[in-house]
């Protein structure tokens, strides 16, 4: 999977990508992340990427030539999508992270500032993607919130695939409560069902576990899981 990152923040986005499980998972090649800056395309002599927007109002806008053209100097692959980020988009979810995951090559258009010229979206027709109705001052952390997210779901970059199929959502339910040593911790003991090596009690054990954590803490999920 390659991500191409537009981003007038480059470091931002390798720099995250530089630690951990992204790391190696771009040294292991199951991922390849690649930057645009925006600012690189500009004509005039101080590399302007924004200005005031028509009718006034606060802030600054993103100008639609150094995006535009950034975009289009990137090679397309045959199985690609191209995402803007953008609070007014579709909120991504893990059905959404599951989808994407099966492209080649996915886009990524981080804004800043106030945002887009519109004529960026209406040129490049992205798919417009939310991390949630919060607003946020760019568009890397929410690029960098799919970029982990979907390479989750792409075999080789965690250890063990099956912690993946396991995760909170991916069965409609949250994950049940995980613990490790030791078995006592300041008087709370670790559940003895899972000290007895009965795996079929263990499932059950974990998914009642699943099921009561979903109904207290995610009664929409509950709702959409029971129905
Ligand atoms: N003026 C814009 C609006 O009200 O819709 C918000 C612009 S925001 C300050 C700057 C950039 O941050 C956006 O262009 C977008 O790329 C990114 N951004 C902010 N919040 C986001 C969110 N919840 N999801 C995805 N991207 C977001």
């Amino acid at each position: 999977m390659k991500f191409d990152v537009l981003t007038l923040f480059p470091e931002m986005i390798e720099n995250c990508c530089s630690h951990s499980i992204l790391k190696r998972a771009c040294q292991n090649k199951v991922i390849k992340i690649n930057t645009i800056n925006p600012r690189d395309f500009t004509h005039d002599k101080h590399k302007k990427v924004d200005d005031k927007p028509f009718g006034g109002g606060a802030g600054m806008v993103l100008m639609a030539q150094p995006f535009v053209d950034a975009y289009e100097s990137i090679e397309k692959e045959k199985n690609s999508i191209t995402v803007m980020l953008t609070p007014q988009g579709k909120v991504f979810d893990d059905k959404m992270s599951n989808e994407f995951a099966k492209y080649d090559q996915i886009i990524l258009i981080c804004g800043h500032y106030e945002g887009f010229d519109e004529r960026i979206r209406e040129i490049i027709k992205p798919q417009e993607i939310s991390i949630g109705d919060f607003v946020l001052t760019g568009g890397e952390l929410p690029a960098l919130c799919l970029i982990d997210s979907i390479s989750r779901k792409i075999e080789g970059t965690l250890g063990k695939q099956e912690s993946a199929e396991f995760d909170s959502f991916s069965n409609g339910l949250l994950e049940y409560p995980q613990y490790t040593k030791p078995r006592n911790f300041k008087g709370l003991e670790v559940p003895e069902v899972l000290l007895n090596g009965n795996h079929s009690q263990i499932e059950k054990f974990r998914h009642e576990q699943s099921i009561k954590r979903t109904k207290a803490k995610r009664k929409d999920l509950w709702d959409k899981y029971s129905n």
